[in-house]
């Protein structure tokens, strides 16, 4: 099942060169309402490695979530190109952006987004569902997803029936079912309490260790603290990559006190 590391070499093909999970290029998104428009993102250069951690921040409204949910295949770009793992999204057609959604991508997001009248393991198997997987498997790897975030002994609990950071964590099990190749994650911790977002934060580090992509935005400098690169959104913009000034020692103290 696994869709991303070649863990079985196949022989008859020449394995394909190792490409970006993510790779933007001058990607641009703008919003139209009436006479009204938004550039919510102008012209966005980014890739991201396989197995990397990177936390996005930036100013509310500066086109963070816009460009999670480019990355995402929930939304596509104005202008600019988008290449998932090499496949350019912006040829994709409709039904081919949800097959990449539902099978590549596993969303976490501030609001854990969870049927209420669901039991934990039912809100885990939906994506599952989604890809015409057997009742028997959806059931097998939906409590295999909660025993991974630690919730073994609550699958068949309603989402009222747990806490903040347990509902967050049946979103993130929901999230890894479909062994996804990336983990995008929109300010996760931003409903938890502080022991929570804890809890939630060596998870993430957990699924980073274990070989996941992880790409989450955050307000909250302690959250990017922990991941290994930082980049900063503003006004539809990159303004800074931890990754392009790796050797430069301003990265913590100077761009941590812009950020308000
Ligand atoms: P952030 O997540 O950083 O707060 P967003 O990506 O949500 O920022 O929004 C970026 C800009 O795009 C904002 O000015 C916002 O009002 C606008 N915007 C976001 N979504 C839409 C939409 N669906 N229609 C119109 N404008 C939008
Ligand atoms: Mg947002």
């Amino acid at each position: 099942m696994t869709l991303w590391l070649p863990v079985r070499p196949e022989p008859a093909e020449p394995a394909p060169a190792a490409s970006p999970v993510i790779d933007l290029s001058e990607v641009g998104k703008t919003y139209r309402s009436g006479s009204l428009q938004v550039e919510a993102l102008r012209g966005v250069t980014l890739r991201i490695e396989a197995g990397e951690y990177v936390a996005i921040m930036g100013p509310s409204g500066s086109g963070k979530s816009t460009l999670m949910h480019i990355l995402g295949c929930l939304d596509v770009p104005t202008t600019g190109r988008y290449l998932l793992a090499g496949e350019d999204v912006g040829t994709l057609t409709e039904a081919a952006l949800a097959e990449i959604r539902n099978r590549r991508v596993g969303f976490v997001f501030q609001q854990f987004n969870l049927l209420p009248a669901l039991t934990a393991w039912r809100n885990v198997e939906l994506p599952l569902s989604y890809a015409g997987v057997g009742r028997d498997e959806r059931r097998r790897r939906a409590v295999a997803a909660l025993d991974r975030v630690g919730l073994g002994d609550r699958v068949e609990h309603r989402p009222g029936e747990l806490s903040g950071g347990q509902q967050q964590r049946v979103a993130v099990a929901r999230a890894l079912v479909a062994n996804p190749a990336l983990i995008l994650a929109d300010e996760p911790t931003g409903n938890l309490d502080s022991a929570a977002t804890t809890d939630m934060l060596a998870l993430f580090e957990q699924l980073h260790d274990q070989g996941a992509t992880v790409v989450l935005i955050t307000h909250e400098a302690e959250v990017a603290a922990r991941a290994g690169r930082v980049v900063r959104v503003r006004d539809g913009r990159i303004q800074s990559d931890s990754a392009d000034s790796a050797d430069s020692s301003d990265s913590s103290g100077s761009s941590a006190a812009a950020e308000r």
